[in-house]
């Protein structure tokens, strides 16, 4: 399968860190949003994390200029036609990524790969939506995508050997590291994960210990680069909460409950770094 140009769907956090690895490593990438403020703000950070790597003296500054001239942009999603590889990177919300990938569907021709960076959603689920659910893969990169170096490779029901293959190589040429599994809940980055930034909201609910201690206890006797209090705020507790949901219903264990800390930090707002408060303070 030779893929040249790729799609990328969604300029958020992940859609930008993708379509920005994508071009780093010499694909053509398209990346649409559905208003162009989105998409100046993807092209924005994609600027700045590049700047970051110029200044550490990781890529030169025409390789700079380059991976940016790579990236073209588009509120159009027929402008995906063209790509031999469709990344969906939007709202965690089945709704919303059902209506999406059934218009990908009329748009995409027969050989495309078609992958979802989904954190929790099935992805046999997802591939129902298509035509030809053997095309359908997940990739789950993670946060921040330039610079950790895993991509989940989840097979859904359907997804074929070929597709799979393919992907794997995407993934290496990349300069990632793919790892196959299958489609369960969760995969395994978040169904182990999630229960246990969990059971850390669990520890601080009951008073075992402060938000300061619980962290320090991870870091220092697990070598956790961050405390599970922390890394909740950096991904989102609406993030959090979402995954913990899916387990819980999909699993139809009580093991998985969201602690009721959680659920009420995301109540009053308090969603982590992107709100300005979580567990920690980032106000200032
Ligand atoms: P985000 O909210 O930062 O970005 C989502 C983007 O999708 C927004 O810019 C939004 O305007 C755009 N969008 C929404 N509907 C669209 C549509 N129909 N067409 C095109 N664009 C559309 O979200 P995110 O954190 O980047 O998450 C995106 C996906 O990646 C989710 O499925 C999430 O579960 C997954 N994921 C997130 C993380 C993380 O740490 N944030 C890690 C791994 C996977």
């Amino acid at each position: 399968m030779d893929v040249k140009n790729v799609a990328v769907l969604g300029a958020g956090t992940m859609g930008n860190g993708i379509a920005q690895v994508f071009s780093q490593s010499g694909f053509g990438v398209t990346m649409i949003d559905i208003d162009e403020r989105y998409l100046e703000r993807g092209m924005k950070a994609i600027e700045t994390s590049l700047g970051r790597l110029l200044k550490k003296e990781k890529i030169t500054a025409e390789a700079k200029e380059q991976a940016i001239g790579r990236i073209k942009t588009s509120i159009k999603l027929e402008d995906i036609a063209g790509s031999q590889l469709v990344v969906e990177a939007v709202f965690e919300d089945l709704a919303v990524k059902e209506e999406l990938w059934k218009r990908i569907d009329g748009i995409v021709d027969e050989n495309e790969i078609l992958a979802s960076n989904t954190s929790s959603i099935s992805i046999t689920k997802l591939a129902s939506f298509v035509k030809r659910p053997e095309r359908f893969i997940g990739m789950h990169f993670m946060n921040p995508v330039p610079m950790m170096k895993l991509v989940e490779v989840i097979r859904g029901l359907e997804t074929s050997d070929a597709i799979t293959a393919a992907t794997t190589e995407i993934c290496k040429s990349l300069g990632k590291v793919p790892v196959e599994v299958n489609d369960y809940p969760g995969f395994v980055s978040n169904r182990i994960l999630m229960p246990m930034i969990n059971e850390a909201v669990y520890c601080l609910m009951e008073g075992v210990a402060t938000r300061e201690a619980i962290d320090e206890v991870m870091k220092l006797g697990m070598a956790h680069p961050m405390g599970p209090l922390a890394l909740a705020d950096l991904i989102g507790l609406d993030v959090c909460l979402d995954i913990m949901k899916v387990l819980h219903e999909d699993l139809g264990d009580s093991k998985y409950r969201p602690c009721p800390l959680l659920r009420n930090m995301v109540a009053s707002g308090r969603l982590g770094r992107k709100a300005g408060r979580g567990f920690y303070d980032y106000t200032s």
